[in-house]
């Protein structure tokens, strides 16, 4: 960015949200690198969630076709149309994207896409989930998220920070945590240190799977962590002990496992042959 960043905000007279997780990135090198990480050309357009004062924007307008972006604070508008002055291939659409209807977005960005946001971290969950269980037409997820988040979406079966969010990334793709970043690269400084996680999409994996149903059955195998699965299962899914021992033979999961030890795939053959809660 031309200016710096207090100086841009103090011209505008534009105090930062902490309700709206306004950490700003300013590091030029630091907001490059994740560009090139996620592999935008020119042949790409991307959804950015979460513009801020546009330093992110501004790089990924260079690299990329067309970029959407969300913004929910409308004080955003005069600093942005300052800062992407020249960057014609953007269009901001000041609104809150949770209150949006994602087919009515991925309308608007015509296509496949690849999302690259720094995320608020109040809605990095919903937002991934949404977008995992709902978009058609998304490639790639390219965001920055609290470090212990980036290692929960990235998890391994059997560790402790595998969990449902996992499994959910897992029914569509892989997650990868791609670069660290330490808390003071942001303006102002958040409490904890974050990671820029990269989250490939694979075109039709699992597409004919009731992610709704599975969603249900991975939330079942979480409620009490510590439990044997075939607990877990009885009281959800209110089913003896005989009946779910034969669902999980016939979905040849051993009947001593926990949720956190069951991949995606897993999940998904359990799901057929559990009854509909
Ligand atoms: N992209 C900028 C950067 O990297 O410096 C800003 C990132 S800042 C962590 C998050 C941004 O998301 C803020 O500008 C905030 O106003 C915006 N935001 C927060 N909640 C939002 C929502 N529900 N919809 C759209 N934007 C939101």
């Amino acid at each position: 960015m031309e200016k710096s960043l207090k100086n841009l905000l103090r011209e505008h007279g534009l105090v930062l949200k902490k309700a709206y997780g306004q950490n700003f990135l300013t590091d030029n090198l630091l907001l490059e690198e994740i560009v090139s990480k996620a592999c935008v050309t020119k042949d790409d357009t991307v959804l950015e969630i979460g513009c801020g004062a546009g330093a992110l924007t501004s790089v990924l307008s260079k690299k990329a076709k067309r970029v959407v972006g969300y913004e929910i604070d409308t004080r955003l508008k005069p600093v942005l149309n300052e800062t992407l002055s020249d960057c014609d291939n953007v269009e901001i659409v000041f609104s809150d994207i949770m209150k949006q209807n994602l087919i009515d977005v991925e309308k608007k960005l015509g296509g496949e896409y690849i999302m690259v946001a720094n995320l608020p971290y109040y809605i990095t969950t919903p937002i991934i989930m949404r977008f995992i269980e709902e978009a058609k037409h998304l490639k790639a997820m390219v965001i920055m998220v609290q470090e212990e988040v980036a290692y929960r979406l990235s998890a391994k079966e059997s560790t402790s920070d595998y969990g449902a969010i996992t499994v959910g990334i897992n029914l569509r793709g892989s997650a990868e945590v791609i670069i660290r970043v330490p808390r003071d690269k942001f303006t102002p400084p958040p409490n904890v240190d974050s990671a820029v996680v990269k989250i490939d999409i694979e075109k039709d994996k699992n597409s004919g799977v009731d992610f709704k149903r599975v969603r249900d059955l991975v939330r079942c195998a979480f409620s009490s962590r510590r439990k044997m699965l075939v607990n877990n299962i009885m009281s959800t899914y209110k089913m003896s002990r005989a009946e779910v021992e034969k669902a999980l033979n016939e979905s040849d999961i051993s009947l001593t496992v926990r949720g956190e030890n069951l991949s995606a795939e897993d999940y998904v053959r359990l799901v057929g042959n559990l009854p509909l809660i």
